[in-house]
C-alpha cells in the first residue's frame, strides 16, 4: 500500500462533449495507477462534493447562484470554454471536495494526491480556461477557516499562468493594464523571473508558465516565472529551483499545494514549452523532495493535460504519483 492516500471519483469526468480537454483522463489514470500495480483499490479515497458555504469562501454568491440556477449569460458560458450544464456544475463541486479531502489527507500524512482538480483559472465571480471553480483555493480557505493551516504556498507548474489563484490571494487586487510593483530577474533568452514587492498576506503564490501563451491578462502572483518558448528541461528546472528557493526563503507555509500540469510537455496542443516526459517527473521529485526536506506537507492537484496523444498526458499524471512514492517510501 501506499504511504499516502489518493483521492479520486469516476464523477470527475466532465460532462463536455467532443473537447480539447480529455474529460476521460481522470478515469485513465485511475486505472493505469491499478493496472500497473503503482497503487491498490485501497490507496484511493472517494471524496465527496464540497459544500456550498466552502465554495463561498472563494466565490461570489451571484456566481454561485448562476451555476446553480442555469443564468450564466452566453457571454459568460463562452469565458468558461466548456458548456454549462447541471452535471458539470456537480463535477466541479466534487473536483473542490477533492482537493479540500486531499489537503487534509497531506496534513496528516505528508502527501496526498487528488487525481483531478487543479482549476486555477476560476475567479471568484466568473469561470474561465476550463475552470468554473477554484477548488484549490476552496481547499486552502477551508484549512484555514478549521484552523488546520495559517499560511499556504502554491506552486503551480501548468503551462497557463495561475491567473485565478493569483488574483483571489493577492494582498491588493490589480486590473488589467495596472503596473504591479515587482522586481525582475532576466535572463536574456531563458526568460524573466518576477517577485512582487507586496508581502503576500496568507497564501504566496508561484507560477512558472509560458509567458506567450493563455491567459493574456496575468494578475501578479508572488512569483512569476515567464518562460519563452521551447524552454526545456534543464532551464525549466534551473528555474523552479529558482522560483521555490527564494519563495520558500521569505515565507515558510503550513502546507504547500503543487499545481501539476501536464502541459508543459512538448507534444501539448496548448502549450509551447519543450520538456519531456523525463523532465516532467523531475520536476515532481524536485518539489516533493523539498517539501519533504522542509516537512512542509503538500498536497497535489492535476490542471491540464492536451498531448496529441492523450497516453502521453496519462503518463505524465501517472507519473507524478510514481515520483511521489518514491520520495515518500
Ligand atoms: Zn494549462
Amino acid at each position: 500500500m501506499l504511504p499516502f492516500k489518493l483521492v479520486y471519483s469516476d464523477r470527475y469526468y466532465l460532462p463536455i462533449g467532443e473537447h480539447v480537454f480529455p474529460a476521460e483522463k481522470f478515469r485513465h489514470i485511475h486505472d493505469r495507477l491499478l493496472m500497473s500495480g503503482v497503487a491498490e483499490a485501497a490507496d484511493f479515497l472517494e471524496p465527496t462534493p464540497a459544500e456550498d458555504r466552502d465554495i463561498l469562501r472563494v466565490h461570489t454568491s451571484e456566481y454561485v447562484y448562476k451555476l446553480q440556477n442555469g443564468t450564466l449569460s452566453a457571454r459568460e458560458e463562452l469565458q468558461m470554454e466548456i458548456p454549462y450544464s447541471y452535471e458539470l456544475v456537480d463535477a466541479f463541486w466534487l473536483a473542490a471536495g477533492g482537493s479540500m479531502l486531499a489537503a487534509d489527507c497531506a496534513l496528516r500524512d505528508g502527501i496526498s494526491l487528488n487525481i483531478g482538480g487543479g482549476f486555477h483559472h476560476a475567479f471568484p465571480d466568473h469561470g474561465e480556461g476550463f475552470c468554473m471553480i477554484h477548488d484549490v483555493a476552496v481547499a486552502i480557505r477551508r484549512m484555514q477557516a478549521d484552523k488546520k493551516i495559517q499560511r499556504a504556498m502554491t506552486i503551480d507548474c501548468d503551462v497557463h499562468q495561475g491567473n485565478g489563484t493569483a488574483f483571489v490571494f493577492a494582498p491588493k487586487r490589480t486590473v488589467p493594464g495596472e503596473t504591479a510593483s515587482r522586481t525582475a530577474v532576466t535572463i536574456p533568452s531563458l526568460g524573466t523571473m518576477t517577485i512582487s514587492d507586496i508581502p503576500p498576506k496568507d497564501v504566496f503564490t508561484i507560477s512558472l508558465h509560458q509567458e506567450n501563451n493563455y491567459p493574456h491578462w496575468k494578475p501578479p502572483s508572488s512569483i512569476d516565472v515567464n518562460l519563452l518558448d521551447h524552454c526545456k528541461d534543464e532551464d525549466y528546472l534551473s528555474w523552479l529551483d529558482k522560483a521555490v528557493s527564494a519563495g520558500l526563503s521569505q515565507f515558510q507555509p503550513d502546507l504547500i499545494c503543487y499545481i501539476a500540469g501536464a502541459d508543459a510537455y512538448r507534444e501539448d496542443q496548448l502549450g509551447g514549452l519543450d520538456l519531456t516526459i523525463q523532465g516532467l517527473k523531475r520536476r515532481d521529485e524536485y518539489v516533493f523532495q523539498t517539501a519533504r526536506e522542509k516537512k512542509i506537507p503538500v498536497m497535489v492537484a492535476y490542471a491540464g493535460g492536451y498531448a496529441r496523444n492523450v497516453e502521453d498526458t496519462v503518463t505524465i499524471h501517472a507519473n507524478t504519483v510514481i515520483a511521489a512514492k518514491e520520495v515518500y517510501s
